[in-house]
Formats: C-alpha cells, structure tokens, sequence
C-alpha cells in the first residue's frame, strides 16, 4: 500500500512526490535575482496555459481572493454584475460580489443544470451591466458550462466584461483565454494543475486595467494596479509564497513535457472512463446530459448507499473521495478526475469501490 492516502477530491488533488520535494529548496529573497528571474519563467510558462499573450497575476491565496479582486476591479458602483447561481461554488462567488457592496443581478438555476447561451443573451440584454461572472465548471454537481457558446454569446455585448472562474478546469480542459475574450480568469494550484493549495492565478485584460484606473476604492491585497505595478518588475506587491512559486515552476515544466492537448485529452479520457463506471455500477449522474464535467463526476446517489461507509471502506484502500458538497452532501458523491491522475490510479479507484457495492451486508 503507499505511504499515504491517494487523494480523487475536487482539491487538493494528489502531488507527485517531485513536486512536494521542489518546495524544500533554500528560501531566497523575494526581491533577488533569482527571485525575478524565476517570477520572469513563470509568467511566461503560465501565459501558455492559459493561451495569452498578457499578464497572468500570481497570487498568494486561494481562487476566493481574486473573485473578490474580479469583482472589485470590474464593477462600477452605479453598474451591475451578473452571477449565475448554479450550485455551491456560483452562489458563494455571487455573495462575495455583494459583500463587496457590488450590486449583484442572481440568476438562479436548478442545481445540476447548465448555463446555456441564450440565457445569458437574455439576461444581458436588460442592460445595465458592467460584468457577467460565470463559473465555468460548478464543482458541486459536476456541471460543465459550455463556455465556447457562451463566449460567443458575449460578443454581442462587446462592453460587459467576462469574468469566468476557471478555478476547477484551468489545466484540465482547454481554455483559450484571448480568442475567448475573457477579461479575468480565475484558477487555483490546488485542482487541476495538481499543485499544493495557497497559489491561484488570474490572466487579466488590458481593458480591465484601465476600468480599475476609475474604480476608487478597489481595496489593496487584489488591486489589480499594485499587482500590475510590480509584475512588469517581476515581482509582487507583497511577500509571496516562494515556495510554492518554486514548486510551480516545476510543475509547469511537467504539464509543458506532457503536453497541454494530452493533458487535456488525458482528463477527458478519466471523465468517460469515471461516468462509464457509475452507470454501470447502477448510478445516474447528477449532471444535465451533455453538460458532465471532464474534471469532476457527481455520482447521484441514485442506490442510496453508505457514503460514508463507502468513503471509509475506499480509505482503507488508501484512498480518498468526496462525499458530495452543500446541500447535496449524501445524496451525491465526488469522485474527481483532476491533475496528474492515470488511469492505473482509476482502476484500482474502480476495484476498491466495487468490492464495497459487491460485498454483502448486514
Ligand atoms: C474550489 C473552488 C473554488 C474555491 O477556490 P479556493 O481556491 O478554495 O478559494 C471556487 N470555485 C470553484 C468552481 C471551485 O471548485
């Protein structure tokens, strides 16, 4: 058995051992040489992940951070925001915008239901808006929005900025950051790029720069100007988290050797493998079909069995997955298909599960 408990949550995912290792180098100074010269690499590794050719901020904090700074940054005070709300992850983002005194248009869907364009198109045509925040994959139902229709869709409405949190696709899924039109993108170490969490990563427009410059109150961490500011010096406002920057650095390596058409290609695979796997163990999916998620399965707990028990049985296999999220805890199940995962890791996720749904009781 390994060494310690293999993790398939929907973050933080499993990281390779070489990459918890790359963590433990000499600390250096955030404002050395070699500091701007690794913060330099970076970007630039990042820009391809993220298909850009601007800034991507590094951030030392979690995904949550920027969606504040997103909607800080984006939103006037006499013009809206509209949010989607869709499952847990959408109605939190939706609640930040609010917290941060932005006024915030809801529109609530069905929880395992996807955004669609033409509901987009309809709600942007009342007019009045600054931004449009999408989720684009809602972890908690395991929904994956078709966001290449959705950008079309924002075309038609060349002013409202495109906010999309990526956080749980982005290095799983493609995701053309320019040719999409997206101004802020939203993604976190501790998903898809398979890294320890405290690292999230925010490709940004020129255009939102420049609405930033007529904000006044955008606070400090996630001003976008402070992070601009110091980024064309390669560097950061504030100390970041060095470390984790160092294991980033190798880990894009990794992702770049791989490469990012198998990598994504790799995640899809899981996806059907994952989705095959629950309907013939005699589950549905929690998502609308056609809209599963290539990064995460909610299993609908369809059988009604022990979650629990079954994550406890799977423990002892030494493995971890996710009991379902929010008000959906019990009646679904995670299983995630996130970050340097291989399919002998899925089939002896596969083995474990069906021993326990085979095994008699009591
Ligand atoms: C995990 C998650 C978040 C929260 O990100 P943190 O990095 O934990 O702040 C936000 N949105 C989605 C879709 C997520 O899956």
């Amino acid at each position: 058995m390994a060494d310690h408990v293999k993790l398939f949550l929907p973050g933080p995912t499993e990281v390779r051992a070489e990459i918890r290792q790359a963590q433990t180098q000499p600390m250096i100074g955030h404002r050395s040489a070699v500091f701007l010269e690794l913060f330099a690499r970076v970007q630039e590794k990042l820009r391809r992940v993220f298909y850009t050719n601007s800034r991507v901020y590094v951030s030392t904090s979690s995904g949550t951070g920027i969606w504040e700074g997103a909607s800080r940054n984006c939103v006037r005070d006499d013009r809206k925001v509209l949010h989607f709300v869709q499952g847990s992850f959408s109605e939190r983002w939706a609640y930040v915008s609010q917290s941060n005194g932005k006024q915030t248009t809801v529109v609530d869907l069905a929880w395992g239901k996807a955004v669609r364009p033409e509901m987009v198109r309809e709600a942007l045509r009342a007019g009045g808006y600054d931004a449009l925040a999408l989720v684009h994959n809602e972890t908690s139902t395991g929904v994956m929005n078709p966001l290449y229709e959705i950008a079309e869709v924002m075309k038609e409405f060349p002013d409202v900025f495109f906010m999309v949190d990526a956080v749980s696709s982005a290095a799983g899924v493609k995701i053309e950051v320019n040719k999409l039109g997206i101004d802020v993108l939203v993604a976190s170490s501790q998903k898809c790029f398979a890294l320890p969490p405290g690292l999230s990563f925010a490709p940004v427009s020129d255009r939102v720069l420049e609405r930033a410059k007529t904000i006044p109150y955008r606070g400090y961490y996630f001003d976008f100007l402070a992070l601009e500011e110091q980024l064309l010096k390669n560097s950061t406002p504030a100390t970041p988290a060095v470390s984790l920057i160092f294991a980033l650095d190798k880990q894009l390596d990794g992702m770049l050797a791989e490469g990012l058409e198998a990598r994504f290609a790799r995640h899809a695979k899981l996806a059907a493998l994952t989705r095959q796997w629950a309907k013939d163990s005699g589950f549905e999916l929690f998502a609308e079909p056609g809209y599963e998620s290539d990064t995460v399965t909610t299993v609908a707990n369809t059988r009604g069995v022990d979650v629990p028990a079954m994550q406890k049985f799977v423990k002892g296999r030494g493995m971890q997955i996710d009991g379902g999220y929010g008000k959906i805890k019990g009646k679904t199940f995670r299983i995630a298909h996130m970050g340097d995962a291989t399919r002998a890791d899925f089939e002896e996720l596969f083995a474990a599960l069906n021993d326990f749904l085979m095994a008699p009781r009591a």
